[in-house]
């Protein structure tokens, strides 16, 4: 491999360090290098061990002169699309809370446009984050907000709104809060509404008096800007590289969808639309649609080299 790195055309070198030697040592040697001619170094998972909610990074360095069409790191239902990112093929993986613990395998799938392909499985795994367990009363006139066909209209369009990202990253450097407060509910709690199973919260609640402004966590482009059912008015900033961030129960929008928008600049104002109880932020971190806990990104940023 260090010989290979040597050259730009590593065959050109092998034939020329060669030259002197017989045809069958030429064809051995050949043998030997090939492989590594036509692989790319190891993928790389980072961290192999991840809490329950937390972010984990793939790169690989892709073989020479074979040309990228697509590629992804599946694990479970999850598909995170990789990017070239500073020649590295490199992708985020958000894990999510409900994965049951224990170690499992991530699978790198690398496509090419000579329509030949690499598939490497990688060990990840998940621990216990121990989410606590919330309870809430919630006023009979917004448990109507709790039917199917209405979560599942809320999450064709948020899916719509998340599926195409940059493939590059617009972040700069660490998250920032979207509004200063208590949080009264952190990511990942188990919630039961009116004593029933209700899934974990997928973001962080910040407690507010209405109409305080709400910043964008970080650099992006808005990707939706509308009035929804149990998340009421909600805004979507796309991060690049799958990377969203989501601000609802808005009383109000300052931002339409395609717009550019800089870290700390007003998304909208505190309200309490939707399925709430009294005014507040909801916000998520969403990889890939994953929601992903935001503690980390909040405190170092994402990193995208290892
Ligand atoms: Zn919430």
């Amino acid at each position: 491999m260090r010989l290979l790195r040597k050259h730009s055309c590593p065959m050109r070198g092998v034939h020329r360090c060669l030259a002197p030697r017989s045809m069958p040592a030429i064809l051995a040697a050949a043998a030997v290098l090939a492989p590594a001619h036509a692989a790319g170094q190891a993928p790389e998972l980072s961290p192999t061990t991840v809490p329950q909610g937390g972010l984990v990074r793939v790169t690989y360095r892709l073989p020479e002169g074979r040309s990228l069409e697509k590629a992804s790191l599946v694990f479970g239902s999850t598909q995170a699309q990789c990017f070239p990112y500073q020649g590295v093929l490199t992708g985020l993986l958000g894990v999510s809370a409900r994965t049951r613990p224990g170690e499992g395998t991530a699978t790198l799938w690398v496509r090419y446009q000579d329509g030949s392909h690499e598939k490497f499985p990688l060990s990840l795994t998940v621990t216990s984050a121990n989410f606590p367990t919330q309870r809430i009363r919630m006023a009979k006139s917004k448990t109507g907000l709790m039917s199917p066909e209405i979560l599942k209209k809320e999450r064709e369009i948020l899916n719509e709104a998340l599926a195409s990202t940059a493939p590059e990253p617009l972040w700069e450097g660490p998250f920032a809060n979207p509004l200063e407060g208590r949080i009264t509910s952190p990511f990942g709690r188990e919630r039961y509404v009116n004593g029933r199973f209700w899934g974990f919260h997928s973001g962080r609640d910040v407690a507010s008096p209405a109409g305080r402004p709400v910043k964008a966590a970080n650099t992006g482009r808005v990707t939706l800007a509308r009035k929804l059912w149990m998340r009421g008015n909600t805004v979507a900033i796309d991060h690049g590289m799958g990377v969203f961030t989501l601000y609802e129960h808005l009383s109000r929008f300052s931002v339409t969808p395609g717009q550019q928008i800089k870290k700390g600049e007003v998304v909208g104002l505190v309200g309490s639309t939707g399925f709430s109880t009294g005014p507040h932020l909801h916000w998520e971190l969403r990889i890939h649609g994953v929601p992903t806990n935001p503690a980390g990104p909040l405190r170092e940023g994402i990193s995208l080299t290892p």
